[in-house]
């Protein structure tokens, strides 16, 4: 791997566990594996798209790797060290080079504060700029984010979706992260509204040499901003291939089914396109199946399905699969 493809973040067998409450409290025996032996990574620069069903594990993965979820097991390497363990003061220096950009802009803005105060809150703890300064890069980035001077004194409820998003984008990017997690940034958005965010987090990318995660429940939505694709499934990754070899040679049968549902821009009706391929709903992360764990809908399943759990095997270069089909 030459210095420009050098890995930014490698994940090894990272695992986020819930503990499930009941009754009479937690219970220590029953567990919601959102992820699951997780092992990938990210080069520097690129964009790596992560997909998959609601519920599949691919937020909580995200939020795992730039721990904002404590890790159960398994390594999160940033740039050279393992960040899975660090206590909260260690992991500052890390939050301000990973940042997150949320789904909901509305309920991640706070609704008490203005767009001035909004992004200004992570410049004032992570910067060494002054105060003037500080309010000199907000109003270069609100333009940047093609916003006006004028919407510094506004708060967010008197902005569309979409505004509210670029406020988002605004204000993780005010301290320069090298890393930022874009946790299905698009899917509340208009579809007129999409292809301008994803324009607009390209230039950014191009002109600040960000590396990006960007998280979404179909395949339709990463097709165009990702260099390489994961394709995740009850807490796993069960697919990775560069991007324009996953549309054109996808091997595993849900990676498939998925292709087979675009374009489908609602989840629940993408869910319900999916579903038609494949019959049985996606089972729930506290029951998941021995052996391959999309063996309940999988049409091509064998014995050996139910006995295994297929691993991630290289198939081509820079395609892996975990299927046994191959
Ligand atoms: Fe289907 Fe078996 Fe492959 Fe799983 S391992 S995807 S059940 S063929």
């Amino acid at each position: 791997m030459s210095e420009t493809e050098k890995k930014l973040i490698e994940v090894s067998n990272l695992k986020k566990y819930f503990p499930v409450k009941g009754a009479f409290g937690i219970n220590k025996n029953k567990y919601v594996k959102a992820v699951d032996d997780v092992s990938f990574y990210i080069k520097k620069g690129e964009t790596f798209g992560l997909v998959g069903e609601s519920g599949c594990g691919k937020s909580t993965l995200g939020r795992t790797i730039t721990r904002l979820y404590d890790v159960t097991d398994g390594k999160v390497i940033f740039d050279g060290r393992d960040i899975a363990r660090l206590g909260k003061k260690e992991l500052k220096p890390y939050h301000k080079r990973m940042q997150v950009i949320f789904q909901d802009p509305y309920s991640s803005l706070n609704p008490y504060m203005n767009v001035s105060e909004i992004i200004d809150e992570p410049m004032a703890i992570h910067s060494n700029l002054s105060r003037v300064e500080r309010m000199e890069k907000i109003e270069e980035l609100l333009k940047r984010v093609g916003m006006k001077k004028s919407d510094m004194e506004k708060f967010p409820h008197e902005f569309s979706g979409g505004q509210r998003q670029r406020i988002g984008i605004a204000r993780a990017l005010s301290i320069e992260p090298e890393f930022v997690l874009c946790d299905e940034p698009i899917s509340a958005l208009d579809v007129s509204i999409q292809a301008q965010v994803v324009n607009m987090l390209e230039d950014f990318q191009k002109d600040m040499g960000l590396t990006y995660l960007f998280v979404a429940h179909d395949l339709s939505m990463v097709k165009h901003i990702s260099s390489r694709i994961g394709v995740m499934y009850l807490g796993k990754i069960i697919e990775i291939s560069e991007s324009r070899n996953l549309y054109k040679n996808p091997l595993h049968p849900y990676t498939k089914a998925l292709l087979s549902s675009i374009p489908v821009p609602d989840p629940k009706k993408a869910s319900a396109a999916l579903n038609k391929i494949i019959e049985g709903e996606l089972p729930s992360p506290m029951d998941i199946p021995t052996g391959c764990r999309f063996r309940t809908r999988c049409p091509y399943a064998t014995p050996i399905c139910s006995e295994k759990e297929p691993e991630m095997k290289e198939v081509d270069k820079g395609h892996t699969v975990a299927c046994h089909l191959f």
